[in-house]
């Protein structure tokens, strides 16, 4: 196993070292970035020497809306000439989010992706197959330059055509697998279907990010390719993958990369810090960033922090998977209720079938949630959706979803079909309560 000094430093060491880089930070960006200099002085926050990690709480947040306005290259703190590299978003939902890196992001970037392989098992001499896709996305390069730097070989096969996938993890001898985790049950999909037997893979690890997923995928995942399947995080604005990544030993939270990231939690409503093990939104200030310094960044996910020690060696935070986006948070009757908190109650039940919808409306100004739910076919065959049955699934369901979330809701089950199916996107929640 790989420890890296700095993902062991004491916490006087860590907060010593953070605050010296926030202070550098800060002065970097207000003295090179327009928008900086505005947002601060517009904040009364002019940079100051000897700054303390927890000073961070007094300076103004950057959003998405931020990054869009400065499309695309407003927030760069340093000449393009010096830029080194360039990412983007896919820009779906918008102009895309450019980011840049200097020559030393760069070693910084590498730096992160080559711990989080470390973390996942990997060892120098190692043969890593990089299925994530190249180009604008900072998955496929980032993992890339991470591996070189831990000194494996890396196959660059980013996605797609996935026969000739399993053919090159068979015939290289792969190590360890980089991807995202829906793409990697596809590529085991594929492996069976080629009758490959599992003697003839090396596999040991996976390092799986870029989208959410769940112990059961990992359970998957590990029993059919032999693998540690480990979860990384990252986002572009923030550096891209390597912000976070979970060890093998415990595979329960993931360690951040906290001398280059200052993290905090924070309540989306009121912005104030939650306590650790609650669950709130992540945002982020650079550390170390020179072409791309970020300030109390809202990423909008959701997830919860652990400061305990962890049994691997790292005396880093670790962060909880992630657990939804602050776009679809709810507020119900003053509490925060995530949609996938609920729809993990609903999986948990075999007779209801993964079609649901969130309806909101008020009755005498309360706030009323009904959820929404469709039996399965093989449940309408055996009892009929008005049945006795039927309605102590339904009391079961409230009494679960009442565990789970705190809240009293109620509980429609319906029968198939009658929940309405969308082309892309499922719409999962309808909020009546402005209508
Ligand atoms: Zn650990």
């Amino acid at each position: 196993m790989i420890l890296s000094p700095q993902e062991q430093l004491s916490q006087s060491a860590l907060a010593s070292l953070q605050a010296q880089r926030l202070t550098w930070t800060v002065r970097h960006a207000y003295d090179h970035v327009p928008f900086y200099r505005r947002l601060l002085d517009g904040a009364g926050r002019k940079p100051r020497e000897g700054m303390r990690p927890e000073d961070v709480r007094d300076l103004p947040f950057t959003r998405k809306q931020d990054l869009r306005d400065q499309y695309p290259f407003g927030l760069f703190a340093v000449d393009r000439k010096d830029v080194a590299r360039i990412h983007a978003s896919s820009g779906t939902r918008g102009k895309p989010t450019v980011v840049g890196y200097t020559k030393g992001d760069l070693a910084v970037w590498a730096e992160c992706c080559a711990r989080a392989l470390a973390l996942a098992g990997a060892e120098p001499g190692d043969l890593l197959h990089n299925a994530y896709g190249y180009g604008l996305f900072t998955g496929g390069l980032g993992l890339h330059q991470g591996a070189e730097f831990l000194g494996l070989t890396v196959v660059p096969a980013s996605g797609g055509a996935t026969q000739r996938q399993v053919q090159l993890l068979t015939d290289f001898g792969a190590d360890g697998i980089s991807c995202t985790p829906s793409y990697l049950l596809n590529i085991a999909d594929a492996i069976e279907a080629a009758g490959v037997p599992r003697s003839a893979l090396r596999l040991r690890y996976a390092v799986l990010g870029a989208e959410p997923w769940t112990e059961e995928m990992r359970r998957q995942i590990e029993e059919r390719l032999g693998v540690d399947a480990v979860d990384i995080y990252g986002l572009s604005e923030v550096i891209g993958p390597g912000v976070a990544c979970e060890c093998r030993e415990e595979k329960h939270g993931l360690h951040l990369m906290e001398d280059h990231f200052l993290v905090e939690v924070l309540d989306p409503q009121s912005g104030e810090p939650v306590e650790d093990g609650e669950v709130g939104e992540l945002v982020f200030t650079s550390l170390t960033k020179e072409a791309f310094p970020l300030i109390r960044y809202r990423s909008g996910d959701l997830a919860s922090i652990d400061r305990t020690p962890c049994s691997c060696g790292r005396s880093t935070a670790r962060m909880s998977r992630i657990k939804g986006r602050t776009d679809d948070m709810l507020i119900i009757r003053g509490v925060n209720v995530f949609p996938s908190e609920i729809e993990a109650v609903l999986l948990r039940q075999p007779d209801i079938a993964p079609h649901y919808q969130l309806v909101v409306y008020r009755v005498r100004n309360l706030d009323v949630l009904e959820v929404r739910a469709e039996l399965t076919a093989e449940f309408v065959q055996r009892h009929r959706v008005d049945s006795e049955v039927a309605r102590a699934l339904a009391a079961r369901v409230v009494e679960a979803v009442r565990g789970e979330i705190g809240v009293g809701v109620e509980v429609q089950l319906l029968a198939p079909h009658s929940v309405p199916r969308s082309e892309g996107k499922a719409v999962r929640v309808q909020d009546l309560r402005n209508a």
